[in-house]
């Protein structure tokens, strides 16, 4: 992989307990003093999340980002990008987990959070699950092709083997936003072509 943002990965280190990650619902209703309320946290990761999907606007893709973070340091950054990769599977959440699983070197990412600024499709979900991620947080809703409960819900579908856990809506109308701009530009577009 090689975007560009894929440079610094360390930099990125939100002031965070490394055992709040592996158990993150204990710390539910906690706030110790200088750290962030989960749902701070969720927003702060998300806009990184938001940042890499006007990176895919950038590139002519449609905008959607992801990242994977463990113990408070994001490991794993992409962005939506099929067209300029010719890849169908090149989601923003595929992109992120493949950065994520290099950098650890292991196919499992235990332990793992991955945050999207839309709902994972079908395909991404199964690769959450084949990757073992323990906990997704989405933007905004998908009513096309959303599987985290708006087409399907892949997530409650006890005969599915998985135990990750979904947080829905985190900064939900900015990302849902950042779609919608985008795809009132390319209508313009299309228009003033005709
Ligand atoms: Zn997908």
């Amino acid at each position: 992989m090689s975007f560009p943002e894929n440079g610094d990965r360390q930099s990125f280190c939100i002031q965070f307990r490394h055992n709040v990650l592996h158990n993150s619902s204990s710390f539910l209703g906690r706030t110790p003093s200088g750290s962030l309320v989960p749902e701070e946290r969720d927003i702060a990761f998300m806009r990184i999340a938001l940042e890499l999907a006007r990176s895919a606007e950038q590139a002519g893709e449609v905008p959607v980002g992801a990242i994977v973070v463990k113990d408070g340091e994001v490991i794993g950054r992409g962005f939506n990008a099929p067209i300029s990769r010719n890849d169908p599977s090149a989601h923003a959440e595929m992109q992120a987990l493949r950065d994520a699983a290099q950098f650890l070197e292991n196919y499992r990412l235990i332990g793992c959070e991955l945050f999207v600024t839309l709902e994972p499709c079908v395909m991404c979900v199964g690769a959450l699950f084949h990757a073992r991620i323990a906990r997704v947080v989405f933007g905004a809703r998908d009513p096309k092709t959303g599987a985290c409960g708006s087409v399907l819900d892949l997530f409650s579908e006890p005969r599915l083997n998985h135990h990750a856990t979904v947080t829905a809506g985190v900064l939900a109308e900015e990302c849902g936003q950042v779609l919608s701009n985008f795809f009132a530009a390319r209508r313009a577009q299309q228009r003033n072509e005709n």
